[in-house]
């Protein structure tokens, strides 16, 4: 089976978020099942600072779209630690730009004409490169365009090779859609008729997502609970009945983590390692940290972190009023974030305030993030949504007990413990309520002061299987029912 990744983003070259950690690690999941899989992004600036042995493969291709002609060159290099190819579309005029998506805060207004450029050129890519993939697997609307061209583009649907191609989009996150101005239809160089309830408009909008959603043959999104929710008007951000049409083609398979960078028995972030069965390295990566931090040295304190952006989704409208309180109480909380200025302000003033019991590091930083994974006690991560989520699998992997809301990936990956130790791996709460989290964070607290229990439920959620194999597996699955379903 030939597979290709199409991404906006994938790591180690290029990231905002999830989609780009799939982006990287998935692939390899599935050369190891013997599929040829390759990989295709932009080229952006900077991508040649993580990838090696960058050679030229197609030195000159023309992508029209409309009435507009774009020059391009692909690249290739191969994600690193193993084979797998990645091609670089290189057009500089759309790409060469400080931001992926965006500068300053600000969509750049050309993104349809960005991505849809892409889209084309990956067309273009295949044939001049002469290898052909049984199924495109697409992400979110930046190559939402491309299972449409397949099918509509006047000039890419009567090639009877790529006509052949099969296609699976996966949804990261419902709540961005590709939403343009009705004309960029005639700009990408699509059918008028397009722009229909049946296919890409929305409430007067073109919306890319949707034209993938109408036009692939299979759809994903990263949890089983969530692709359930996304249903309902709650999470579907106004394509649920599009979704509800298609149910019986849409699936649920939850992201592993990248096992070779999650690591707690082998992380160079780390002061100290340690495994589920000898979690004394832990405990020095706690001591380290609270110094790192500028908090007491105090081992027996509970330590609650928070790492995440600092956005709406994440819960922090029902956080942020129970901090105070939670802060009366002998704890230790510690937060990683950036985003909202709001959000970043409110913390700030609360880490001044609370000095012996709060930090706030209001930047990105990866090394602490590891650090806080090893050195923390309990993770909270009460979002309102949340498609598949990695820091709670980060946190079980480094015994770091997860409190989170029941929905989406929380759902699917952490397991409500009981009382005596003897199941589950976190604190899982429905009710979006700050209350509804207070009970949740007061629930753990109370267990991290059994310490027998809680040992059984940290090394429960050590031994986690949260690997890519397993989900390479079901992709695969899916691959081969989205060439049955093209073929049909
Ligand atoms: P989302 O993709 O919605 O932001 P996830 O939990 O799926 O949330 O993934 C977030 C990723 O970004 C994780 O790898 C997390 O460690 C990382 N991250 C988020 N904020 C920061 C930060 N301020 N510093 C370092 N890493 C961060």
């Amino acid at each position: 089976m030939n597979v290709l990744l199409a991404s906006s983003e994938v790591a180690p070259f290029a990231k905002t978020g999830g989609l780009a950690d799939v982006a990287g690690a998935l692939p390899p999941a599935l050369a190891r099942h013997g599929v040829d899989v390759r990989v295709i992004m932009p080229r952006y600036p900077g991508v040649e600072k993580a990838a090696e042995n960058i050679t030229t493969v197609l030195p000159r291709i023309d992508v029209q779209l409309g009435t507009t002609h774009y020059a391009c060159r692909v690249d290739a290099t191969t994600l690193p630690g193993c084979d797998v190819p990645v091609y670089l579309v290189d057009i500089p005029t759309l790409f060469d730009r400080p931001g992926l998506y965006q500068e300053t805060g600000q969509d750049y207004a050309d993104n349809h004409m960005r991505f849809g450029a892409f889209c084309k050129a990956i067309a273009w890519t295949l044939i001049g490169i002469g290898w052909m993939p049984d199924v495109i697997h697409c992400n979110d609307w930046q190559t939402a365009l491309l299972p449409v061209m397949l099918r509509e583009d006047p000039q890419i649907s009567q090639d009877a090779e790529l006509s052949q191609i099969a296609t699976l989009y996966t949804i990261h996150n419902m709540a961005y859609q590709g939403l343009f101005p009705p004309e960029s239809l005639a700009a990408l160089g699509l059918p008028p008729r397009l722009f229909s309830p049946a296919a890409m408009e929305f409430y007067g909008h073109l919306n890319l997502m949707k034209g993938a959603l109408v036009y692939a043959d299979i759809l994903t999104t990263v949890s089983p609970t969530y692709a359930r929710e996304i249903q309902t008007p709650e999470f579907g951000c106004g394509l649920e009945g599009v979704l509800q049409g298609r149910s019986g083609d849409l699936f649920g398979i939850l992201n592993g983590i990248d096992y070779d960078q999650w690591n707690p028995a082998d992380d160079a972030y780390l002061p100290a390692a340690f495994t589920p069965d000898d979690l004394a390295g832990k405990a020095a990566c706690k001591r380290e940290l609270q110094r790192e931090l500028g908090l007491p040295d105090s081992p027996d304190t509970p330590l609650l972190v928070i790492i995440s952006r600092l956005d709406p989704q994440k819960g922090f409208d029902i956080l942020l009023p129970l901090l105070q309180r939670l802060l009366q109480q002998n704890v230790q909380l510690a937060v990683l974030g950036t985003g909202l200025a709001e959000y970043e302000a409110i913390l700030r003033e609360l880490s001044e305030v609370n000095r012996n019991r709060m930090s706030a590091t209001l930047k990105f930083d990866n090394g602490l993030a590891h650090r806080l994974e090893a050195g923390g006690d309990i993770f909270l991560m009460p979002s309102r949504y949340e498609p598949c989520g990695l820091n709670q699998l980060y946190s079980l992997r480094y015994g770091t007990v997860p409190v989170v809301r029941h929905t989406g990936g929380l759902a699917d990956s952490v397991e409500q413990a009981w009382q005596d130790g003897s199941r589950g791996t976190g604190f899982v709460f429905g009710d979006y309520t700050s209350e509804a989290l207070y009970q949740a964070i007061e629930s753990a607290l109370s267990l991290y002061r059994q310490p027998t229990a809680w040992r059984q439920i940290q090394r429960r959620g050590m031994m986690r299987d949260s690997s890519w194999a397993a989900s390479a597996t079901r992709y695969l699955d899916l691959y081969h029912q989205a060439q049955r379903h093209r073929r049909a």
